[in-house]
């Protein structure tokens, strides 16, 4: 790269793809590891990234840190379970301190929020999501494999208990396993005064114990089930991200609905993964990426290379991702090696 160039990704504070979205949030995955199995989300018999192969928490934070000098001003730690990585902390009290880091997000499966919402919200974490997708214990093992559900209804009261901005559960409806809990999972979250996103399952991958286009409930269904006891009022308030959301009359909690089989999103999206191996995804639906890891392990790479790679990234970016289209491959990547 001669001086001009280099000057020109140094002046570069923005991501912009070439249908005009700005991309300002990413989603980081620290691990493809997990301590539950959810059938719609892993195999049963998972065999895990190497230890050489994934990125190591300082090259973790150096991603963030570019990304968040090109404008990003949202992270969100996702996995696997981000809180099964071993000294994730350290990672997260660095991000907590990133200059120009406006929100710092954490999705988790609440299984160790016990031990760790204190630590979490001292280190600048503003909001979590907590994944839970019933409220009878066996079920609740059925869907997650290995979960209990009594550490992860602890995990909630105890992020409730340390002052999060914002909590929110996040609960996938499949028919034949939870369709008849989505009034007493919205009863929960608005007894706490917390807000719940309805996610339809996404086809990312087989699923070893069933079919999706057989289990998978549309986000319309899920609405017209809560409407038989809530009255659900439409809020004009437009969030960054693919959650539509409603106002339950007369409470503080808010009902999100994540629907991006039924509804396609993609127009306002702002987002990009890098998932723990360093692989850059444009799009969750689609396979188009650029493998960080090569240069963030290349000694002749500084960050000025790494900058360009993710403003040249921006010319890949899909315009939409295509579930259930035959006319348009599927992404076979499992969601724990996405990134939720
Ligand atoms: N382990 C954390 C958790 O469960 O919240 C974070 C990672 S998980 C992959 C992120 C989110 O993705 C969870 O809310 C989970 O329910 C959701 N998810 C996983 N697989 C999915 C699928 N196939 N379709 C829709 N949502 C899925
Ligand atoms: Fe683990 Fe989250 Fe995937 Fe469940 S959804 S298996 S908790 S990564």
């Amino acid at each position: 790269m001669d001086s001009v160039e280099q000057a020109s990704v140094q002046q570069a504070t923005k991501l912009i793809d070439k249908f005009g979205r700005h991309v300002d949030y990413i989603r980081l995955s620290v691990t493809d590891r997990c301590d539950f199995r959810c059938v719609y989300c892993m195999t049963e018999d998972m065999t895990f990234l190497p230890r050489s192969q994934i990125l190591s928490l300082e090259e973790l934070y150096r991603v963030a840190r570019v990304f968040t000098e090109l404008g990003v001003r949202k992270i969100r730690l996702t996995g696997g379970e981000p809180l099964v990585r071993t000294d994730v902390m350290s990672l997260i009290e660095k991000l907590g301190a990133l200059p120009g880091l406006e929100e710092l997000l954490l999705t988790t499966n609440g299984a160790q929020l016990e031990k760790y919402a204190v630590p979490l919200k001292a280190a600048g974490v503003n909001r979590i999501n907590i994944s839970i997708d019933s409220l009878d214990a066996e079920r609740f093992k059925k869907i997650s494999r290995v979960g209990k559900l009594e550490k992860v209804l602890a995990g909630v009261d105890a992020a409730n208990a340390a002052g999060f901005d914002n909590i929110r559960l996040n609960s996938v409806i499949m028919r034949g396993y939870n369709e008849d809990e989505v009034v007493s999972l919205a009863e929960y979250a608005i007894q706490r005064d917390i807000d719940i996103a309805f996610i339809e399952e996404m086809p990312l991958g087989e699923a070893s114990d069933h079919n999706r286009e057989d289990t998978t409930c549309s986000n319309a269904w899920v609405r017209e089930i809560i409407e038989q006891k809530y009255r659900l009022v439409d809020s004009a308030e437009k969030t960054a991200g693919p959650s539509r959301y409603v106002k339950v009359a007369g409470k503080k909690s808010r009902i999100g609905f994540i629907s991006p089989v039924t509804h396609n999103f993609c127009e306002d999206c702002n987002r990009v993964r890098v998932t723990v191996e360093g692989r850059l995804l444009l799009c969750l639906g689609n396979e188009h990426s650029v493998d960080l890891r090569a240069i963030l392990r290349d000694e002749k790479s500084d960050d000025v290379v790494l900058k360009q790679a993710l403003i040249d990234s921006m010319q890949i970016k899909p315009e939409r991702h295509y579930f259930y289209d035959k006319d348009h491959a599927q992404p076979v990547r499992l969601m724990n090696m996405t990134g939720g």
